[in-house]
C-alpha cells in the first residue's frame, strides 16, 4: 500500500493537468449514505432504487410523494465538508486543477471551496428544482417549505408542471453541454483522480476510458474495487478522507 501511495502521490505531483471525477465515496464521511457501497442506500434497501427512475416519478404520484418526503428528512441539508473535500481545494489552490468533475449533487465541494466554474456537475443538483414541463429552475428550499407547510407534491408555481429536484435520474439523459465539458476535461489531463465512485454509472465512467485513451494516467481511489481498476495505473483502495490528502500532500 506504501508504494502505491508513492506512486500516486509522484504521479500527481509531476502532473500539470489533473482531472479529478468524483462520487458518492467523497460524501459519505459528511453523513450522505452513497447508493452501492455497503451502507449504500439501495445495498439496504433494493426497493430504493426506483425512487431514483426517471419514468416511475413522473408517472406516479406515490413515487413522488415518497420522494418529496425523503427529501426533505435528507442528510444533504446538515452536510458540511470532508477532509477529501478539502484535499481537492488545496490541489485547485496549487493551480493544477484541471477541472472537477462530479456525479454528486450535494454541492459539497462549492461548499468546501472550490471554485464553481471548474466544478462539473454530471448528476445535477438537489439544491434546486425544475419543472418537467416548462424547465423552469428555482430554489429547492421554495419547494421545500411548501412540502413543510402540507403540500405532498407541490406542483410548478409558473405552469402547474410536475416539479423535480434538478438532478439527473435513471433514465434521464445528462445535459449535453455538460457532458461535452467533462469529456474535454477528461481528454485533457495528465492524470485522471477517480475518488469515491463506483464507476457503474454511465455515461460517467466512461470518462475514464476517454482519458486513458488520450493517454493519461488514471489514479482510483475507492474503498471497493471498480470495473475501471484493470485501466488504472494506481489503485488506492481505502477511505478518501484518509487517503486523498497524503497523495495530494496536505496529510
Ligand atoms: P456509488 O454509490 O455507486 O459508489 C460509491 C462508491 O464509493 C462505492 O464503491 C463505495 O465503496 C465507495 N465509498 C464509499 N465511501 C467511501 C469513502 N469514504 N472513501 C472511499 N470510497 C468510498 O456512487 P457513484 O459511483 O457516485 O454513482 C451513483 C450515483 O449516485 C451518482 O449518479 C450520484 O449522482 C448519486 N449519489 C450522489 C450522492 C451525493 O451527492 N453525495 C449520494 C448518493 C448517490
Amino acid at each position: 500500500m506504501q508504494e502505491q501511495l508513492e506512486r500516486a502521490a509522484a504521479l500527481l505531483a509531476r502532473a500539470r493537468r489533473v482531472t479529478v471525477l468524483t462520487g458518492a465515496g467523497v460524501s459519505t464521511d459528511s453523513g450522505i449514505p452513497d447508493f452501492r457501497g455497503p451502507q449504500g442506500v439501495w445495498t439496504r434497501n433494493p426497493e430504493a432504487e426506483r425512487l431514483s427512475s426517471y419514468q416511475a416519478y413522473r408517472d406516479d404520484p406515490e413515487v413522488r410523494r415518497e420522494s418529496w418526503r425523503q427529501r426533505a428528512a435528507h442528510p444533504v441539508w446538515s452536510a458540511r465538508p470532508g477532509p477529501a473535500h478539502e484535499a481537492l481545494v488545496a490541489l485547485e489552490r496549487s493551480g493544477r486543477l484541471r477541472a472537477l468533475l462530479t456525479q454528486n449533487i450535494d454541492e459539497l465541494h462549492q461548499a468546501a471551496g472550490s471554485a464553481p466554474e471548474r466544478v462539473v456537475e454530471l448528476h445535477g443538483t438537489v439544491h434546486r428544482t425544475r419543472c418537467l414541463s416548462c424547465g423552469a429552475l428555482a430554489p429547492m428550499s421554495e419547494a421545500l417549505d411548501r412540502v413543510a407547510a402540507g403540500e405532498e407534491d407541490p406542483p410548478c408555481p409558473d405552469c402547474g408542471g410536475i416539479l423535480k429536484s434538478a438532478t439527473i435520474s435513471f433514465g434521464q439523459a445528462l445535459d449535453l453541454d455538460v457532458l461535452r465539458r467533462a469529456q474535454d476535461a477528461a481528454q485533457d489531463c495528465d492524470v485522471l483522480l477517480v475518488v469515491g465512485s463506483s464507476l457503474g454509472v454511465h455515461p460517467a465512467a466512461g470518462l475514464v476510458d476517454v482519458a486513458a485513451a488520450a493517454g493519461a494516467d488514471v489514479v482510483i481511489v475507492n474503498a471497493e474495487p471498480t470495473p475501471y481498476d484493470d485501466v488504472a495505473t494506481v489503485v488506492l483502495r481505502g477511505g478518501a478522507g484518509e487517503l486523498l490528502p497524503r497523495i495530494l500532500g496536505g496529510g
